[in-house]
């Protein structure tokens, strides 16, 4: 029987609201079946972030040449710097049956619907938006203007809940990767993805 292609998986949601965070600890479990698509940006490294580890950290020219080369799944300008998803390692992953977990602002996750519409596409939501507000402000390492964009970006965001198959609200963070990784398992039943696999087989494929 032909090898099911793997799920692209697709975590969005809005500034602040603990993507990175749920993301890390479902990756710290040990039996996680996804690989973490390792992201592009031309932002500056954070204190212990590693390049090739959290992100690969690109210079602008370097970022935009890869960007016209069609090199990325999709970019995203945010807070005054790129972010994007390198294209080979998510077609390469997922033609080998393996599924491809994504860490995104909205914006890069609304590409996605346009160009794999098969993906399957979480949303993280905040409790409420003045706990939002007050994780954003709590973190400390962001400037008062950098704080207030991200709040502004954030009520956009919240707004674009609809482009979403499904909403994983982030109360408690092992709760929402339990959440996911359920979610993650009734798509791999879907009928659709299921029944393609079947009448592969009967055609012999
Ligand atoms: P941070 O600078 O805090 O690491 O990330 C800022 C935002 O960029 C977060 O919302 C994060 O999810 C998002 N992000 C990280 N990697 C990518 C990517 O490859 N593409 C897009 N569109 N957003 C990303």
């Amino acid at each position: 029987m032909r090898k099911e292609r793997g799920l692209l998986i697709v975590l969005s949601g809005p500034s602040g609201v603990g993507k990175g965070t749920v993301r890390k600890e479902l990756f710290s479990q040990p039996d996680t079946n996804y690989e973490y698509s390792i992201s592009m940006t031309t932002r500056k490294a954070r204190e212990g972030e590693v390049d090739g580890v959290d992100y690969f950290f690109k210079e602008k020219e370097a970022f935009e040449q890869l960007i016209e080369q069609e090199k990325l799944l999709e970019y995203a300008q945010y807070v005054g710097n790129y972010y994007g998803t390198p294209i080979d390692y998510v077609n390469e992953t997922l033609d080998a049956g393996r599924d491809v977990f994504l860490e995104i602002e909205v914006q890069g996750a609304s590409q996605i619907r346009e160009k794999a519409p098969d993906g399957l596409f979480i949303f993280l939501a905040p409790p409420s938006l003045s706990e939002l507000q007050s994780r954003l402000v709590g973190r400390g390492t962001e400037t008062e203007d950098v704080i207030a964009t991200r709040i502004e970006a954030a009520n956009k965001e919240l707004e674009m809940m609809n482009l979403y198959d499904y909403v994983v609200e982030n109360d408690e963070v092992q709760l929402a990767c339990d959440r996911i990784n359920s979610i993650v398992v009734a798509e791999h039943c879907r009928r659709e993805r299921v029944e393609k696999q079947y009448l592969a087989m009967l055609k012999g494929e």
